[in-house]
């Protein structure tokens, strides 16, 4: 959509052909106004003090302006000096009811107060122009084919009288190009709730992308170390229990030497998918830290959860029988398994309770292999 179509979608008062008095200058001076007024409710769309006390000042500075020069166009061609001054005094009420709703909105916020001063001059647009200025121009035309001014007062008078069918065709045809647009811009609305719900998706995507090892589907290292400085920073001040449990396969190169890659890779698969399953619950966090090297981060646990889980993994995996017949201890893949669980204080970091989880899991594997040590 060009800015031009978009400035035309604002406009919240659309010129009406019935505005049209059919005397130029007076005509482009009313078209100014309600252009003006346009361009201030535009500004409801980002309320910034400066653009709207500008254009209010605008506004109010050509108001001025052009009631003097209608004052004297009338007051040229209509020599009625009561007639004149009525109308002059319609004009004076103007302005002062403009400072008047910016006073009675003086403690509100800045779009309620122009919001009030839009609805004021649609109103006051409307009606002036076609109750009173009409009424005037009609008196011209009526002069200018030669009748008394008597006569075409009640010439005017007359014709006047049907000015209500032309206010309600004036107001409903304005509704009728309003309301389109308020659909427009309820359509468009729509449609940028819905490019940003899908933003939102694609960036959530991306960043679980991020944090994901592609071939495993548990978390990668990076987000390993995130999550342990995060979670370790919260145990600490928590005073509550941090695990950590570190997960290497059994002669894997055995396995890769045998099978081949591909197969490895599958057996990676599989250890990624039993993580996934056992670490449902909203503390425990699953991560491939290296190439066979898998680790959980537990947290808001009981003592014994650590443990729970590294025996559901063993058994989840025996259940696989995933083949590795040159292993030394097994036919099938085995993992060994170090843990360590602590309440942490402000000296552990995560390379000292790395070390520590290392040295058992060095030991799982020194013992045999196979086993879980805490
Ligand atoms: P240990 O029981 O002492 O842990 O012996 P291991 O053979 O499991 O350990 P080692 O560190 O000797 O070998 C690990 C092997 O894991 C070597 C490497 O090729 C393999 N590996 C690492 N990343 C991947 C991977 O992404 N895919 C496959 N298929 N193999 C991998
Ligand atoms: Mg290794
Ligand atoms: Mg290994």
């Amino acid at each position: 959509m060009n800015e031009n179509k978009n400035l035309h979608l604002f406009e919240v008062f659309p010129w009406n052909k019935n505005f049209e008095l059919g005397i130029k200058r007076i005509d482009s001076e009313h078209k100014q106004i309600v252009k003006l007024l346009n361009i201030l409710a535009t500004t409801l769309t980002h309320p910034e003090e400066n653009d709207i006390t500008n254009i209010l000042k605008k506004l109010t500075e050509y108001s001025n302006y052009h009631f003097e020069s209608e004052q004297k166009f009338w007051a040229l061609h209509i020599k009625d000096e009561t007639l004149i001054h009525k109308h002059k005094q319609t004009h004076e009420s103007f302005l002062p009811e403009v400072y008047k709703i910016q006073e009675e909105h003086k403690n509100k916020p800045l779009y309620i107060t122009v919001e009030a001063i839009i609805t004021f001059l649609i109103r006051w647009i409307t009606f002036h122009i076609i109750e009173e200025d009409k009424g005037l121009c009609l008196i011209i035309y009526a002069l200018k084919k030669g009748y008394t001014l008597e006569e075409a007062k009640v010439i005017s008078q007359e014709e006047m009288d049907g000015t209500n069918k032309v206010l309600i065709e004036t107001i409903l045809t304005m509704y009728e190009g309003l309301s389109s647009r308020a659909i427009l811009l309820m359509r468009e609305s729509n449609a940028r709730i819905k490019a940003e719900k899908e933003l939102k998706r694609a960036n959530k995507k991306l960043e679980e992308l991020a944090i994901t090892d592609q071939l495993t589907k548990v978390y990668n290292r990076r987000h390993f170390e995130n999550v342990f400085s995060y979670e370790l920073k919260r145990a600490t001040r928590a005073k509550s229990l941090f695990s950590i449990v570190s997960i290497d396969i059994d002669y894997f190169k055995q396995l890769n030497d045998t099978y081949g890659h591909q197969s490895g890779d599958a057996a990676l698969i599989s250890i990624g998918k039993c993580l996934n399953e056992i670490c449902k619950r909203f503390g425990d966090f699953a991560f491939r830290i290296g190439g066979e090297e898998f680790a959980i981060i537990i947290t808001d646990s009981k003592d014994e959860s650590a443990i729970k889980l590294s025996n559901k993994l063993q058994e989840k995996l025996k259940k696989l029988e995933i083949a590795n017949k040159n292993s030394d201890i097994s036919n099938y893949m085995t993992i060994s398994i170090g843990i360590v669980s602590l309440i942490p204080s402000t000296k552990d970091n995560i390379d000292s309770i790395m070390k520590s989880v290392d040295k058992k899991l060095y030991l799982a594997k020194e013992q045999g292999r196979n086993q879980i040590i805490n």
